[in-house]
């Protein structure tokens, strides 16, 4: 049979004649779970990449093998399953790495009809990775204090712009409003501008609120190439969302530094996900997380992005606060990640990436300095 996995390979469950058939093959490569599809016999079909990488095995090791490779001996509650009309519930069962390690996972099977024949596609998600991501996003929303007074002082600033511009465009409505020859389009033009700074104003306090809920955490000795590898993982879904393909290359050693990790974290997922948003609209998306060690016993982290380079419009007010050249950004990312880095006494900035696009880079002093 053909394989699932391949490129062109579809998937047509209960599609009627005509009807547009999803592609499987780009749903399972898209997908964050494990997704396989087995047969009535057990018998793995197609499975995808990430299915094959939670079990520790390549895809050509277990496609056409039995899915009881992948779980324990004693647990094959799966079974029950893999017959006609099984209601898809999840159910909590244990898997089996290659390396024999044991670990939880969720399971949940949907009988489908493929060209005639009847599959079952079984979602599989890694309950131990999920504790670990939660862990993370908790640290990553904690403590964040010392940053709210930060922010206050910037935000007195820009809501007076706003509130400004409110009361300019009432008095103007107003104004014409009494006017003889009143033009009533005019007016709704007025109003649809004062209530554009009222959504602006809206968006600020959201942004505020949020880092009112994060509280504050002491600086230790930590080993940054850890803290950078850990923080990338938290932006691994996004990247691989977005079709950037990312090397990382954690090279600096020593690399103790005196840091509150959950900042340093923070400013790292910032970098990132700026660099996969401006790679969005062009093709080559190649992000390069990098340490090293570099003169005056500090350590350089870069984040180097094969994007479009910097907007000349934000070049002068990059780091400042509530410069955005997107849509719905609030331009606080890099004013937020200054903050931290100044308040560990590092420096961050950035260049034009040599062969195209962006790398942006801070420095922070070596514990031993
Ligand atoms: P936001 O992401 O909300 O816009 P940031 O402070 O994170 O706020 O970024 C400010 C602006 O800097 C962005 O809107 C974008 O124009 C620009 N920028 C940031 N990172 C990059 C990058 N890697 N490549 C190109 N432009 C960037």
């Amino acid at each position: 049979m053909r394989s699932l996995s391949s490129p062109e390979s579809s998937f047509a469950p209960n599609a009627a004649e005509g009807e547009r058939r999803p592609d499987l093959s780009a749903m399972m490569a898209a997908a964050f779970d494990g997704i396989v599809a087995l047969d009535e016999r057990g018998t793995m079909r197609s499975l995808n990449a990430e299915a094959a990488a939670l079990f520790g095995y390549a895809l050509q090791e277990v496609i056409g093998r039995d899915f009881g490779m992948l779980t324990p001996e004693s647990d094959c509650s799966y079974r029950d399953h893999l017959r006609p009309g099984a209601p898809g519930i999840r159910r909590r069962v244990d898997g089996l790495r290659k390396d024999g390690s044991i670990f939880p996972m969720e399971l949940s099977f949907n009988e489908i009809a493929c060209d005639g024949e009847r599959l079952f596609i079984g979602l599989i998600r890694d309950l131990s990775r999920r504790g670990r991501f939660e862990q993370g996003v908790h640290e990553l929303q904690a403590n964040r204090l010392d940053l709210i007074e930060n922010m206050a002082a910037g935000l007195a600033h820009e809501l007076k712009q706003p509130l400004t511009a409110i009361g300019a465009y009432l008095n103007f409505a107003r104004r014409h409003l009494k006017e003889k020859n009143l033009s009533v389009e005019k007016v709704i033009e007025m109003l649809d501008q004062a209530d554009a700074q009222v959504f602006r104003v809206s968006e600020i306090m959201d942004n505020l609120r949020q880092f009112i809920a994060r509280g504050e955490t002491a600086k230790s000795p930590q080993n940054l190439n850890a803290v950078v590898r850990t923080a990338c993982e938290f932006t691994d879904a996004l990247a691989r969302q977005h079709d950037v393909k990312t090397t990382i290359d954690l090279a600096a050693s020593p690399d103790m530094v005196v840091i509150n990790k959950v900042q340093i974290q923070q400013v790292v997922v910032n970098l990132k996900r700026n660099a996969v948003e401006a790679m969005q609209n062009v093709k080559r998306r190649e992000m390069r997380v990098s340490t090293r060690v570099v003169e005056g016993n500090l350590v350089r982290t870069d984040v180097a992005d094969t994007g479009p380079g910097l907007p000349e419009e934000v070049k002068a007010r990059l780091f400042a606060q509530f410069t955005t050249t997107k849509p719905h950004g609030l331009g606080v990312g890099l004013s937020i990640s200054r903050s931290i880095i100044e308040a560990h006494s590092g420096k961050i900035w950035a260049e034009p990436n040599p062969g195209g696009g962006t790398v942006f880079s801070f420095v922070l002093p070596l514990a031993d300095a």
